[in-house]
């Protein structure tokens, strides 16, 4: 019976995960970098970009809600916005839904400025689409699975995905289109899954489960 001699690179080499970590590592360093140096060209910081970006996408919303999209405190959301305002690219008007709440709209040149930012990842989508169709499907259900696995252990703010929206229904059919959103009644493709819906509804943490575990079963 022969035995392989383990090589150099079977003693030498860090568990996959890790590898993965340390790339995803490289490649948010390099987002950063990039949000740095756009945000910068526009005369903002990362933050206020990521706020103007967020309010073209999702509509006036108040502090509270900017703080848990964006993942950052409040303090950090209050700050940015006060030199928004001062920089005359968002107006602060009060909130119909809560009387003590103040909502935060774009001016014109702040919505202007909010669009260009939402393009700032743009260059990481160029780089994905060097990969073959095949290895985008995977890298694209890799990804959906470690967002959802990180917004389980609260440490990234729940986020609009389908796998997490009360409009999901997964494996309800067989083909190319299993999955159905309940909100536009349309079957929808595993690649037609979306991170950031501005429909999305949360579904509560019993139905998150459930919907996984149908969205997983048969994959
Ligand atoms: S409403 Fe949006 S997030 Fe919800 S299932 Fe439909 S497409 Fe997905």
């Amino acid at each position: 019976m022969s035995s392989r001699r383990p090589s150099f690179f079977d003693e030498n080499t860090e568990p996959l995960p890790s590898r993965i970590a340390t790339g995803l590592h490289k490649i948010g360093l390099a987002m950063k970098q990039q949000s740095w140096q756009q945000a910068n060209s526009e005369g903002l910081s990362a933050t206020q970009g990521q706020i103007l970006a967020a309010l073209v996408a999702h509509g006036p919303l108040t502090g509270s809600e900017l703080s848990e999209r964006l993942g950052v405190t409040l303090p950090t959301v209050s700050d940015s916005a006060r030199v928004l305002i001062e920089k005359k690219l968002l107006t602060k008007s009060p909130d119909p839904r809560h009387p003590r709440a103040s909502l935060l709209t774009p001016t014109e040149k702040g919505a202007a400025l909010g669009a260009r930012a939402r393009s700032w990842p743009e260059f990481m989508a160029a780089a994905v689409t060097s990969l073959p169709p095949e290895e985008q499907r995977a890298f694209f259900s890799g990804v959906m699975k470690m967002i959802r696995a990180l917004q389980e252990q609260g440490l990234i703010p729940l986020s609009g995905m389908c796998v997490a929206c009360k409009h999901f229904r997964p494996n309800v059919r067989e083909g190319a289109s299993p999955h159905h959103c309940a909100f536009v009644d349309a079957p929808l493709a595993n690649e037609q899954l979306r991170l950031e819906c501005p429909e999305h509804e949360p579904a509560d943490e019993t139905i998150r489960r459930e919907l996984w575990e149908q969205f997983t079963r048969s994959r």
